[in-house]
């Protein structure tokens, strides 16, 4: 990135450290490519030169609030000025047009108010300290202008980052800008920003990485009519995290609303409900509680959003027995039966919870207890019920539960946009995208994959956006820029989702026919892709796979791939459900659509998810978009903690460092002309004299320094990297 020619005996420089990132120092001695430095904690390093940075020794002690008007635009220097910022509760900084948003983990005082609000309200972008508000007013004010051009806000970064707070900032300050003055009744921005806790309540979860994680990805288009109103808004959700209903780990949570309804003195007795410790699906961990949240609190805070975003009494309490009855079906434990490989509820509580879940969601107990514990298997001959074992038994409860409960979750996001309304008229939108980042664990499944596929599309469409700003400011300045690299990720994507022959399709094959298994996946993956740079077969391991993604390497477990790509509900559940006494109940389980083909007969998430990936691309791409990466500056969610390593990394993922480098592979120095000058005018002073003409002193300056590659554009110098410390060097010779 940088270049170290500048880099002399007492030089201030950075050397990449590991534990700190980057530590300060001074060069006391260079031999040949080696320079010896005297870090400010003391430590003493030798290193190669190639990995020390020039100090810029005249950054603002408060830092700056914009990076690209860093004079040295380098890793250590972008880190340095974001942590400057954030000691003094600068939480945001831009790097452009992109807003870097580091989590406070405090509430800090005034900065989300009404009068912050009013001051943000069209001011030029800017003018004013970088803020969630600034974004999402330039969008709004381009979208008012530009009529027909959408805008959207694209908000990432990872779990715990502050991605959702930062949505409902924006969508607060949205409804604020398109909002009516107070009248009776909820009204569409009312109903938009309700939708959030209702979400939240049945979506949201504690993990070790966040106590309010959001399970789903979610993108918010919100309309507004041609006064600048809101008229109506669209809510689409991507893949809803479905294991978490049966399965958790210490110390994590289920999703809220189970801990919400126990917690409701009024319901527990209509619903035989308990502690939550007394159910399967929740006392997997210790966790009951969250600090600072009470649940009996926030059940009626999720009733009232219930009740602003048009659910009514009666659907609210058919979608609270629902949820309590995936809390009893999950303790319908299973032992052997008389016959052999058969299964029986356990005992007398095994029995009370199986007639209470058949209670609840209004269907025979006995079907439920033949849903359950046996399949029907069609041969040419004759149709035959078959056992299922005790074991396979739970698996098949579990998979109930994680139908009844996504269903339920599909069945509130679609109530939400049919209550709202969507403004068919409107010419102007803005979408804000509220999406899972990169990840990367000890072990990564399915989920992991498809989300770091949602992060490769949405960074190769950031790399765009990002290069063809750089070129748009070029080619204002009229200077020549065709050389740029521009390095695409389009290798990866092809890797996973190339029809045919990427992961998708040959997961989809292997899916497909009944003999697979993951080793035989996992082999045909090997086959494959034998020569793939971006894929790689670890040394270690017979069915693992490594891809190289724009952010690092991860290493994914294939065993449940293809259990979890099925996408398919099992017909005996199907039935059972369809055929409930209770509306709401049987709604969730419309009758399938006839098979008209083969192969129209197989779904799978994957291909699923791809194409919902493909439509919010297709949205994304006709907008007009803004970025806002949010940052976690620790693990440990506390204030005030700024950890180097964890932060670089994050940047990394998230792009900032790409679009860094973007920008350094061409001129990511820009100066007016005049404050050029200012800074090296005494260079060159015979170049000052009389009237001279601005650029041809520039010019004049670079030149006699001997610097090359260097651009004279309309009102600014444009420097390549390395070049302003270079030139700061020479100007520190003459002090
Ligand atoms: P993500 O959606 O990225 O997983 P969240 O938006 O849920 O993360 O944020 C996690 C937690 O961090 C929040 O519950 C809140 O406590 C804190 N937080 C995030 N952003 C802010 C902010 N701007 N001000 C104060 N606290 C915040
Ligand atoms: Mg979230």
């Amino acid at each position: 990135m940088g270049t170290s020619v500048n880099i002399i005996e007492g030089s201030q420089v950075w050397v990449e450290d590991q534990d700190q990132a980057w530590l300060d120092g001074q060069v006391l001695k260079i031999t040949g490519q080696n320079a010896e430095i005297d870090c400010s904690n003391g430590k003493k390093v030798t290193l190669n030169l190639s990995k020390i940075y020039p100090k810029d020794m005249e950054a603002p002690a408060g830092g700056v609030d914009d990076m690209t008007k860093l004079s040295y635009l380098h890793e250590p220097g972008v880190l340095q000025n974001l942590k400057s910022r954030y000691e003094l509760n600068e939480i945001y900084t831009y790097t452009g047009n992109i807003l870097i948003a580091i989590n406070p983990f405090q509430r800090l005082p005034h900065i989300y108010d009404g009068h912050m609000m009013q001051q943000y309200k069209g001011a030029p972008f800017g003018e004013l300290s970088p803020h969630v508000f600034a974004v999402a007013d330039v969008a709004y004010s381009r979208a008012m202008v530009n009529e027909g051009k959408s805008n959207s806000i694209l908000v990432s970064g990872e779990s715990g980052a502050g991605k959702t707070e930062t949505t409902k900032m924006l969508m607060r300050y949205l409804a604020y800008l398109g909002g009516r003055a107070a009248t009776e009744g909820r009204t569409v921005e009312q109903q938009v920003l309700e939708s959030n806790p209702v979400l939240e309540a049945f979506g949201n979860a504690k993990t070790v990485r966040n106590n309010n994680s959001s399970r789903f990805g979610k993108f918010v288009e919100i309309q507004f009519d041609k006064h600048g109103r809101i008229s109506g808004a669209a809510i689409r959700t991507y893949l809803l995290e479905r294991s978490r209903v049966c399965q958790i780990n210490d110390p994590e949570r289920n999703y809220h609303c189970f801990y919400l309804l126990c917690a409701a003195p009024q319901e527990i007795e209509k619903y035989k409900l308990d502690h939550p410790k007394t159910f399967h699906y929740l006392n997997q961990s210790k966790c009951f509680e969250l600090v600072g949240i009470s649940d009996a609190h926030d059940y009626l805070a999720t009733r009232r959003a219930m009740d602003i975003v048009g659910i009514s009494a009666k659907e609210q309490e058919a979608i609270f027995r629902v949820v309590a009855a995936i809390l009893h079906l999950g303790n319908i434990v299973f032992t052997k039966g008389k016959e052999v490989d058969s299964s029986v509820p356990k005992d007398e509580k095994a029995k009370f919870h199986l007639k209470t879940t058949a209670e609840l969601l209004m269907c025979d107990a006995v079907a439920l207890e033949d849903a359950l514990c046996k399949r029907v298997m069609i041969t040419p001959e004759e149709v035959i019920k078959r056992s299922l074992d005790p074991q396979s038994a739970a698996i098949s409860r579990d998979g109930l539960a994680k139908t009844i409960y996504s269903r339920l979750f599909d069945w509130l996001v679609d109530k939400i946009n049919n209550s709202i309304g969507q403004d068919p008229t409107s010419k102007c939108l803005i979408g804000v995208l509220d999406i899972y980042g990169f990840e990367s664990f000890k072990t990564n499944s399915f989920e992991q994959f498809c989300i770091n596929f949602t992060n490769e599309k949405l960074q190769q469409h950031f790399n765009q956006h990002v290069f063809k700003m750089e070129q748009e400011e070029y080619t204002k300045e009229q200077i020549d820029w065709s050389y740029i690299e521009f390095v695409d990720n389009q290798d990866v994507l092809d890797l996973i989702e190339k029809k045919p022959g990427g992961i998708i399709a040959l997961l989809d094959e292997a899916c497909m026919f009944p003999k697979s298994t993951h080793e035989t996946f996992s082999n045909k993956l090997y086959q494959t892709f034998k020569s793939h740079k971006r894929f790689i077969k670890p040394k270690l391991s017979r069915t693992d796979f490594t891809i190289g993604h724009y952010a690092g390497e991860v290493q994914y477990q294939s065993d449940q791939f293809l259990d979890k790509n099925k996408d398919y509900v099992v017909a005996e559940h199907q039935e059972l459900l369809g055929a409930s006494k209770c509306q709401f109940v049987a709604g969730l389980f419309p009758p399938p659509p006839e098979e008209t083909s083969k192969s129209s007969k197989f779904s799978s998430i994957g291909s699923r998810f791809k194409l919902q990936l493909q439509q919010l691309m297709e949205t994304l791409n006709s907008t007009e978009p803004h970025y806002i990466r949010c940052v976690k500056p620790n693990n440990l969610l506390k204030p005030a903690i700024f950890e180097n390593v964890n932060i670089m990394q994050q940047l990394r993922c998230g792009g900032v460092l790409e679009a860094i480098r973007i920008s350094c592979a061409g001129y990511p120095t820009r100066r007016a002309f005049f404050e050029f000058i200012n800074r090296f005018g005494l260079l060159a002073p015979e170049a000052l004299e009389g009237n001279y003409d601005e650029k041809v002193a520039c010019k004049r300056i670079m030149d006699k320094k001997g610097l090359k590659g260097f651009q004279i554009g309309k009102t600014k110098v444009f420097l390549r990297a390395g070049q302003m410390a270079e030139l700061d060097a020479r100007r520190s010779e003459v002090l």
